[in-house]
């Protein structure tokens, strides 16, 4: 873009006219908010309904991290030596705490729903009583594994492997994107163990002849969240319809959903309920919630949101250097009072940053992860992750910046299609699901989308300026390291 056009975009006429959408876009949020927070009391209604049904029916266990384990080592519980020899050999000296909770319950033949995260030994809590039960059946198709992802399915299948190292398993693994003829044949060999997908070990029950699970004795279901977030709720159906319903069941899941509860009603007799509570929480006072949105028009929802937000104090996390700058330049070019905390500005610029913003001169402040490291700032009113960090522990840092001492705080992530994949891996960690937030109308969506490309634009011009400056200055902050994608 010129540069006469972006400070065309600058005139106060062009203020006006974000000044006016962005009160129709609150008008629109706002009814669409209502319409919203009808459904949402409704849906409560029914999960209120599911949950008390079940309360009847469940036994309920919450463990802390640090409480006292069931059992201080394996060598207590009785299991065959071939299995003890094995866990030894993994080196696992004593249980992890969904372990130590969900395994005596499980030698005892309970079903089981295990609220736990990948990365508390889940895997072990569920393939140990299978085995230590396997030993002494030796039958094939002894046990289904379902797994949402091809990954976990071949980390299952590994665990149980080397678990089952020294009695002689045969495991398989069956996932789509893998040659059908070949699954089937190496299902002839009667494994004892499947670990699969459901789509394709449906697909194998529909058309491989000789490959039946009426003999199954176990069913496990893990990452059953994310099983039913992936649409295959229809595979599951048709594969709980197949099996026979006298079997022992486990199901593992990062979240109870209503989803969850029906499913779980479905398939298990009088289970038992096991919880970790997960070591990373976040303020009960924080209202977190997430906005799906496509990637094109990422800017576009981020000053939505800001004129939503109108007046807060307002943290925007990116993960780049070029995100900060950029996003901070886009919303002073619209007119929003936002200053960059990054590491290619010199310290004298980020403290400069940092009072405007303390002191109210900028409500909003566009910051990467390591700039705001160990920095001294005030509580918010708002978080908002441009970028949704790569890993979690970020994420509770961020997010840290709002809710503090008892006052009530917000964040709201924006997930694109490519960043699902980490979010919601974030959200295992927080053990539930965030609420999505409503987002826009298409037509004000459009008619903002003008505004912000073109200023978007300047703001990409201005932005490479300020990187060129900064490489003929050769004053690159040392003590950056992001990693400056564009
Ligand atoms: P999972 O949650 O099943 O993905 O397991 C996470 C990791 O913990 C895996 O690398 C396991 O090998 C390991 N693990 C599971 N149980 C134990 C244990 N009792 N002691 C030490 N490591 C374990």
């Amino acid at each position: 873009m010129s540069t006469k056009a972006g400070s065309v975009i600058k005139k106060k006429s062009k203020k006006q006219d974000v000044k006016d959408l962005a009160e129709k876009i609150k008008r629109n949020a706002l009814l669409k908010q209502k319409q919203q927070q009808k459904q949402v009391e409704q849906d409560e209604e029914d999960e209120e309904d599911d949950h008390d049904k079940i309360e009847e029916t469940t036994k309920e266990t919450v463990i802390n991290p640090d409480d006292e384990l069931k059992f201080k080592t394996f060598h207590e519980l009785k299991l065959v030596p071939e299995l003890l020899e094995s866990i030894q050999q993994m080196k696992f000296t004593k249980p992890t705490p969904i372990q130590s909770e969900a395994i005596p319950y499980a030698l005892e033949g309970k079903d089981i729903i295990g609220l736990a995260v990948t990365g508390s030994g889940k895997t072990a809590a569920f393939a140990i009583p299978i085995l230590q039960a396997l030993w002494s059946a030796q039958i094939p198709y002894y046990g289904l594994v379902l797994a949402p992802t091809r990954e976990l399915a071949y980390q299952i299948k590994e665990t149980f492997d080397a678990l089952g190292s020294s009695m002689g398993l045969r495991s398989v693994c069956i996932v789509g994107g893998m040659d059908m003829m070949d699954q089937a044949r190496d299902l002839m060999r009667k494994p004892h163990i499947i670990v699969a997908t459901p789509g394709r070990i449906m697909d194998h029950l529909e058309h491989t002849k000789g490959f039946s699970l009426k003999n199954l004795q176990y069913l496990v279901m893990d990452e059953a969240d994310r099983l039913l977030d992936m649409d295959f709720g229809p595979a599951l159906d048709k594969i709980l319809k197949i099996i026979p319903s006298k079997r022992t069941t486990y199901l593992f899941s990062a979240t109870m959903t209503n989803k969850i509860e029906k499913l779980q009603r479905a398939s298990l007799h009088n289970p038992v309920r096991v919880a970790v509570s997960s070591k990373y929480q976040t303020a009960d006072n924080l209202i977190q919630s997430m906005m799906l949105v496509s990637d094109g028009y990422k800017n576009t929802f981020l000053i939505h949101l800001l004129n939503e937000f109108m007046g807060k104090s307002i943290i925007i996390f990116t993960r780049t250097v070029a995100h900060a700058h950029r996003t901070a330049l886009l919303a002073r070019i619209l007119g929003f009072s936002a200053v960059p905390l990054h590491g290619q500005l010199t310290q004298a610029q980020r403290l400069g940053s940092l009072n405007k913003f303390k002191s109210g001169v900028a409500n909003i402040l566009v910051a990467t992860d390591v700039a705001s490291r160990g920095l001294d700032i005030p509580s918010v009113d708002v978080v908002i992750n441009y970028d949704i960090p790569t890993d979690s522990k970020a994420y509770i840092h961020r997010v840290g910046r709002t809710a503090r001492a008892g006052r009530s705080g917000k964040s709201i992530s924006l997930v694109t299609q490519y960043d699902l994949e980490m979010y919601l891996r974030i959200e295992s960690v927080l053990g539930k699901r965030l609420p999505k937030d409503p987002s826009p109308s298409k037509e004000v969506l459009q008619a903002l989308h003008f505004h912000v490309d073109k200023a978007t634009a300047e703001a990409i011009r201005q932005t490479k300026d300020f990187h060129e400056k900064n490489k003929r200055k050769g004053s690159r902050g040392r003590d950056d390291k992001d990693r400056e994608e564009r």
